[in-house]
């Protein structure tokens, strides 16, 4: 009797292309802003377009993407509850609505990610834990935690305790210092328009689609401040704030719309948008970034064991430190030497001077004895160390 043939394993097409589409990228954000999320009469939640947004997330999750959301959605769903005689609410009022909205912007997230099997962890940000660099390292190393647990990370603005002054303001901001933040790869700010035009596509029949931009120069500005055609928050000036802090950060930035369900997918299948290029990867960019513009707080004299692992590419223990100098605190530049006069390299301390001084010579896991609480393996990671190239 001849056998029944073994039905071949084929590939599904969205695969192929999603695969052929996002291979050059590893980490991706998706920002998704209130207009898509929220119905804008009902105020509620647009369940499907969330269903089939969690499938394309979860798509990508299988071929092995790490995805990061960054979600809007709290003031939009709060709004209503909050008692105002005005239409438009004051800052206090968009607090307030913010706090009863993030509840269920969580809890919606939850539901929707866990139908694909996703789990999700909600981080609210302020602009301090992206600037501020002692901040800056824990919430790169929180994401990076949930990431390597496989958990989506789903972010917005801290809304209740950041006022206008110091807001990032709207979330393409907050997803690009994300980006910047987590070494992503590529950011794609989901909106109600599929991208960068010449002029305002809604007044002129004539305005062209610009479907790449390697520069932001100012005629590209120009043509985003001529035309503000966008409806949702933010508009297309602050996607260009946007796309300069990526540009920085060594990631890629695509605008693309995200109105109609499965939009991720039908980006992947050629659907219209705009991708700013870049020439740096996050991690070189991340090190001139390192390299630049920062004041150096002190430094540490290694040993003979750690120089070697330095210039091989680790990063730096506490084991193979001798000497502390000056008083620098978490998340501070500092400089590091393999005697008293020969710099080797620089980098972002994980530790403050006094808790080094404790920790110096010792053994990674003798950490938490030395300091009575744990702290991070690496004192300097080898992701925020520049190696010198000559000494000095
Ligand atoms: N963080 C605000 C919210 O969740 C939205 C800001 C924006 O859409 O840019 O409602």
């Amino acid at each position: 009797m001849s056998k029944v043939p073994k039905t071949p394993k084929i590939k599904l097409d969205t695969d192929i292309d999603l695969n052929k589409f996002f291979s050059s990228y590893k980490r991706i954000i998706i920002k998704v802003g209130s207009s898509l999320l929220v119905d804008k009469k009902t105020r509620k939640i647009r369940s499907d377009w969330l269903a089939a947004f969690s499938k394309d997330v979860s798509s990508l999750l299988k071929i092995n993407k790490e995805i990061i959301i960054v979600s809007s959605g709290a003031i939009a769903l709060g709004r209503n509850s909050i008692n105002s005689p005005e239409n438009i609410l004051n800052l206090q009022e968009n607090q307030a609505a913010a706090s009863v909205g993030q509840i269920e912007l969580a809890y919606s997230w939850k539901d929707a990610l866990e139908k694909e099997k996703i789990k999700c962890a909600q981080i609210l940000l302020s602009p301090d834990d992206t600037e501020t660099r002692r901040r800056h390292l824990n919430a790169r190393a929180t994401i990076a935690t949930l990431i390597k647990s496989k958990i989506v990370p789903v972010i917005n603005e801290n809304d209740t305790v950041t006022t206008s002054e110091i807001k990032f303001g709207d979330n393409d901001r907050l997803a690009a210092r994300v980006a910047q933040m987590s070494s992503s790869d590529l950011l794609i700010l989901l909106s109600d328009i599929d991208g960068l035009y010449d002029k305002n596509p809604h007044q002129y029949e004539n305005s062209k689609h610009i479907p790449v931009v390697s520069e932001i120069t100012d005629k590209i500005i120009n043509m985003a401040g001529s035309s503000h055609y966008e409806h949702a928050s933010g508009g297309m000036i602050t996607k260009l704030e946007a796309a300069k802090i990526t540009r920085l950060s060594g990631c890629t930035l695509i605008i693309c719309n995200g109105e109609n369900e499965h939009s991720i997918l039908k980006l992947s299948q050629g659907c219209k948008h705009t991708i700013f290029i870049v020439n740096d990867t996050p991690l070189t960019a991340r090190k001139k970034w390192i390299a630049a513009g920062l004041n150096i707080s002190g430094s540490l004299i290694v040993d003979k064991g750690a120089t070697e692992a330095l210039k091989k590419g680790s990063s730096l223990l506490p084991a193979g430190v001798i000497k502390v100098r000056g008083i620098f605190e978490k998340g501070d530049l500092i400089d590091i030497y393999s005697d008293y006069k020969t710099k080797i390299a620089s980098g972002l301390t994980s530790y403050n001077s006094k808790e080094v001084e404790l920790i110096m010579g010792k053994k990674t896991k003798d950490i938490y004895q030395s300091l009575g609480y744990s702290g991070r393996d690496e004192l300097i990671h080898r992701d925020d160390l520049v190696l010198k190239t000559s000494s000095k």
